[in-house]
């Protein structure tokens, strides 16, 4: 079936008490165990499973092509579960543009226990491939990259990966399942922030694991059990009734994003415009090959540098100045502040977040802050 299909039926429960349409929510920490001690529908405690976070687990897997989903309180709660399934010495590959607090969990917090980092061009199959050491255990994907929007071949990656005994996980929070699906290029996990597209209405926080391996399942398992760092039943609900209209949502994004994206690459204020979905864009192939649409996210540099670009976004009226991604309000701003003092964004640099308004009123507001 189309995904499309998939957003609505795999997110639909069907409810024997009160024949509801729309997904109950359970609230309940604990379930009533039969009299002969069993759990008539394997629910125990919610830290466990519930229903709500089962409904959003198989979702999530049915949309990726995974066979497992595990739902976490956040998106770097679910990037701290990838990590904490290696151990003290081991070595990871990362994008030298990777999200700056996945870099900064790992380089900060995972190097207290000995984990080994490299950031490397992942543009550059060679650089990755010279990376390579023998602790090497995970390449970690992050395509379209935040906030320059390099593109990675995923499939490429992922053989280096393969041919060095390493697995290969893929940030997929910027092209979503809709656009992307990394498991069927040949990685191993898929990771996502659902607090963007898949919630799609910034009133969520979320993140997201799929893998389609037994053994890599049963431990990403037990660690979400036993680190607990899982979404309330009301959380998995918002992101499960979001899932319902991604499709529709990341596709009217993409082509919205593609008509500003040619709007700013024209405009003479404008120093370089970063959109996979540009002909000019210096892995548009790469792109073309491993996605559906290009992503309702780009960013640009503007000439005057820092205070020029902050300046622009001030002047903007219908983009909402913040941080995050993937809601139905456009939303700008400015990387470089935003990452703080370890940042490596250009100082000229803004962040566009494309949101689900007319993209004509987008482009008449971003030419008269321009
Ligand atoms: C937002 C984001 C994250 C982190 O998600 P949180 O829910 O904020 O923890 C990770 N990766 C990417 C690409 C993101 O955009």
């Amino acid at each position: 079936m189309h995904i499309d299909t998939l957003a609505i039926r795999s997110t639909h429960l069907p409810d024997e008490n009160a024949h509801s349409v729309a997904t109950p929510i359970y609230m309940s920490t604990t379930f009533e165990r039969a009299e002969d001690g069993s759990s008539p529908k394997e629910f125990i405690y919610s830290r466990a499973d519930n229903p709500n976070r089962r409904l959003l687990e198989q979702s999530l897997a049915v949309l990726e092509g995974g066979t497992h989903g595990f739902a976490f309180a956040s998106g770097l709660a679910s990037i701290t579960a990838v990590i904490q399934m290696l151990k003290t010495g081991d070595h990871v590959i990362i994008g030298d543009d990777t999200y700056f607090a996945a870099a900064l969990l790992m380089q900060d917090v995972f190097a207290q226990w000995g984990l080994q980092i490299s950031r490397v061009d992942m543009t550059d199959l060679e650089a990755v491939q010279a990376a390579i050491q023998p602790e090497t255990k995970l390449i970690w994907v992050e395509t379209p990259s935040n906030p320059l929007l390099k593109i990675t071949d995923i499939q490429a990656i992922a053989d280096i990966a393969h041919a060095n005994q390493a697995l290969c996980g893929v940030d997929n929070t910027w092209a979503t399942p809709v656009l992307q699906r990394p498991l069927e290029l040949g990685a191993d996990i898929v990771q996502h922030a659902t607090t963007k597209y898949f919630g799609g209405h910034s009133d969520v926080l979320g993140g997201a694991l799929i893998v389609k391996d037994e053994t890599l399942a049963a431990s990403l398992k037990k660690i979400q059990t036993l680190t607990g760092g899982v979404p309330s039943p009301f959380e998995c609900w918002l992101v499960t009734r979001g899932i319902k209209t991604l499709p529709l949502r990341v596709r009217t994004q993409s082509e919205s994003a593609l008509s500003i994206a040619q709007f700013l690459a024209n405009h003479p204020k404008v120093e370089a415009t970063h959109y996979p979905g540009l002909e000019t864009h210096p892995q548009h192939q790469i792109a073309k090959k491993q996605m559906q649409m290009f992503g309702g996210m780009l960013s640009f540099q503007v000439y005057g540098g820092a205070a020029e670009a902050i300046a622009v976004a001030a002047r903007i009226r219908l983009f909402t100045r913040a941080t995050s991604l993937g809601g139905v309000e456009s939303l700008i701003e400015h990387r470089r502040s935003a990452e703080g003092p370890t940042s490596v964004a250009p100082d000229n640099l803004l962040r566009v977040s494309v949101g689900l308004e007319h993209p004509s009123d987008l482009i008449v507001d971003l030419a008269q802050a321009l």
